[in-house]
Order: structure tokens, then C-alpha cells, then sequence
């Protein structure tokens, strides 16, 4: 029995390699892989001759090689089908959060929506979004205005257009010096006429009109120097502080801010704006002295009469083009001083004369005609 068994053992045995060595890769891979490799290694064997890319497969690689290159092939599959599910997994995931998170946003809008948070919000950016809508004030006709005083003044003939403070330097200098004596013209201009300036500026320059020079000269030699000019005492005083000022504190040169500026005895905001321009070339603010300060008030640009010229400036500035600030004070002063002067306008020989405030108000009472001078008392 043991015998017969053995040899039928021995006889299945060697059947099943015949089937192997025929079939066995067939049936190995179907078990491990699927279809497709079996049949890539049966072409295999019966097209190795034929394929050159087959012959190097079938050639390459053994049985077990194939067998394990097709489980890796099959694992990495179910590791790639296994990361999709977990991806998939986790993007669900993923959406259920951002979900609660959008329920969570939701219900907290909805609980300041009931706290009145909104409400809030809301009613700033709509007062913001009026405010942009707001028309910004300018006055009517203003840049008709503007036109006629420019053809008023194209002659250019006006004390302003040839002893203004921009006229007053050195003709050679250096430039701390020009600007140095540009600040003193502005300082001793103050209500005072560019004729009566200008002259006191010659006479310092001829002195001599620095620094160090201007400090070693006695306080009276100063006065009569500038003499008419108005206030000359106190100007003096104010010349000699700033002047120590300068030396120690900046080098013998003009500070190159409307703040510092500001800071010096005797310089007020209109000043510090005209210098910066002047001496500096920098538009900083538009120069209101009383003719900038008249002349906006009877024409109407300013949206209510101002009280100074510190008030006049700040409602100019509000809404004239900044391109135009520099201008405007140069062009009004001489205007001032030629044609709307402070006592008798010339309103019957200004272009403006239709459509300026002043001369069309009933309570003004301009003077349309020319003023005549009274005959003087002998
Ligand atoms: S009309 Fe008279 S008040 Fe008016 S701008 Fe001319 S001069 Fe001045």
C-alpha cells in the first residue's frame, strides 16, 4: 500500500510539474494578479522571438520575478486604491468641517446680526459712502475769476511783480545767504509795503546782509537801516534772535520746514509758506497776507466770510487746486494793490465786476468810478 501510495504521490507529483512547466504561470498569476500579466507572460513565451521589447521581459525576468513584480504591481494598486479611499475619506472629512465651519460662521453672523453688530457696520459704510458723494464746496464762477484777474494782470506792473520779497536778494551769494535774506525781507514785510521793503533791504545789503554782520551791528544802527518800515523796534529784536537761531542751531542756513519755521521769533504760518517757496521752491500752503485775505472775502472764495488770514487760508486751501497755490498769492497781491484795493475798488475797470459778490451786493456799496484823490489842506 505504503508502495502504491508513494508511487501515486510520485505520479501526481510529476503531473502537476507538467502542468506547471505548461500552465502553471497561468494559473500562479491568476490566483495572485489577474488576467492582464498572464497573458503578458504566455505572449511571452510564444512571441520572444518576434517582439524585441517581449524577449526583454520574457528574458529579464524568471517565473518568481514576474510573479513578484506583478504581487508589487497588484499591492501598489490596493496601497494607490487604499490612499484613494483614505483621501476620499478625508476630503469628506474635510467638506464636513468646512460645513460645520460655514454653519459655525453662520450662526455666529446670525448672533451679531441679532447683537447688532451689523447694524453698525452698516451704517458706517453708508455714512462713509455719503461723505465720498458729497460734492466738495468751490465757489460759482470762480474760475472765471481767475481768467479775468490773470488778463487784469498780464502786465505784470505791480510793486509785488518787482519789489516782492523774491526780489529783495543778492544778485551772487551763496545760497543759505539768499536764503537768509529772503527770510528777512518776509520779516520786515509785514505790514508794510514792498516799496518801503525793498528799500530797506538795499540799504541792509549795501551794510551788509549776513549772518555774522547783522549780529555784530548795534540795534540802533538796525532800526535806522530799515527805517520806515513798521514796528522797527520790535523787528529788529525778532531779526536778532533768529539770527542767533540760525548760526547755532542751523548751521547759518533757514530751517527747511513750515514747522520750523513757525518756531522762529517774529514767523507766522503765511511767512513760513512764502519762504518755503521762495527760498526753498517748495509749495507747501498758499500765502494769505491781508490783500489774499480782502480780496477771497469780496469775491466769494470763501464759503463764509473769514475773520483773518490764517481762517482765509484754511478755507482756500479746502477746495483751490493746489497747482494754483503757489499762483494765486502773487497774482492777488498785485491785484489787491492795483485794481480791488482796500479802500475804493476800481470796480468800474475790473473785468470781474458782473459777477463779483461785493459789487453786486446792495449793502456794500462799492465804489464803481475810480477813487479821486481829495485836494490836500495847504
Ligand atoms: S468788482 Fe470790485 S470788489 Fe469785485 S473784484 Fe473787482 S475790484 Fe474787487
Amino acid at each position: 500500500m505504503r508502495g502504491s501510495r508513494g508511487r501515486e504521490t510520485r505520479a501526481k507529483g510529476a503531473a502537476s510539474k507538467k502542468d506547471l512547466s505548461e500552465e502553471g504561470d497561468l494559473s500562479t498569476t491568476q490566483d495572485l494578479k489577474g488576467s492582464v500579466s498572464v497573458t503578458a507572460t504566455r505572449r511571452s513565451r510564444r512571441t520572444t522571438p518576434a517582439n524585441p521589447l517581449v524577449k526583454e521581459v520574457g528574458s529579464g525576468l524568471t517565473m518568481n520575478d514576474t510573479i513578484q513584480t506583478e504581487s508589487s504591481v497588484s499591492l501598489s494598486s490596493r496601497f494607490m486604491k487604499h490612499e484613494k479611499k483614505k483621501l476620499s475619506h478625508n476630503e469628506e472629512n474635510d467638506d464636513d468641517k468646512d460645513e460645520a465651519v460655514n454653519e459655525a460662521s453662520v450662526s455666529s453672523d446670525q448672533s451679531k446680526k441679532d447683537s447688532g453688530q451689523f447694524k453698525r457696520r452698516n451704517k458706517i459704510s453708508i455714512e462713509y459712502e455719503n461723505e465720498l458723494k458729497k460734492d466738495k464746496w468751490e465757489p460759482p464762477n470762480w474760475l472765471q475769476m481767475l481768467s479775468n484777474i490773470r488778463e487784469m494782470r498780464k502786465s505784470a506792473d505791480a510793486p509785488v511783480d518787482n519789489m516782492g520779497c523774491d526780489k529783495c536778494m543778492d544778485d551772487e551769494g551763496t545760497p543759505e545767504i539768499l536764503r537768509y535774506q529772503t527770510l528777512l525781507s518776509l520779516m520786515l514785510s509785514s505790514q508794510t509795503k514792498d516799496e518801503v521793503t525793498h528799500a530797506a533791504m538795499q540799504r541792509l545789503r549795501k551794510h551788509g546782509c549776513t549772518i555774522e554782520n547783522i549780529l555784530m551791528t548795534d540795534d540802533k544802527v538796525l532800526e535806522d537801516l530799515i527805517h520806515p518800515v513798521g514796528f522797527k523796534k520790535t523787528k529788529v529784536q525778532y531779526i536778532k534772535r533768529t539770527s542767533i537761531i540760525l548760526r547755532d542751531k542751523y548751521m547759518g542756513d533757514i530751517p527747511d520746514t513750515v514747522e520750523k519755521l513757525c518756531e522762529l521769533p517774529g514767523v507766522g504760518p503765511k511767512m513760513a509758506h512764502l519762504c518755503m517757496n521762495c527760498a526753498w521752491g517748495v509749495v507747501t500752503g498758499i500765502g494769505v497776507d491781508t490783500h489774499v485775505h480782502r480780496i477771497s472775502n469780496r469775491i466769494g472764495w470763501v464759503p463764509r466770510p473769514t475773520k483773518n488770514p490764517e481762517e482765509t487760508r484754511k478755507a482756500l486751501e479746502d477746495w483751490l487746486p493746489s497747482d494754483l497755490w503757489s499762483e494765486v498769492n502773487h497774482l492777488l497781491v498785485g491785484f489787491g494793490q492795483q485794481i480791488c484795493r482796500p479802500v475804493g475798488p476800481h470796480c468800474s475797470t475790473c473785468l470781474n465786476v458782473a459777477i463779483c459778490p461785493y459789487a453786486n451786493s446792495p449793502t456794500s456799496k462799492p465804489r464803481k468810478t475810480s477813487p479821486t484823490k481829495s485836494p490836500r489842506k495847504k
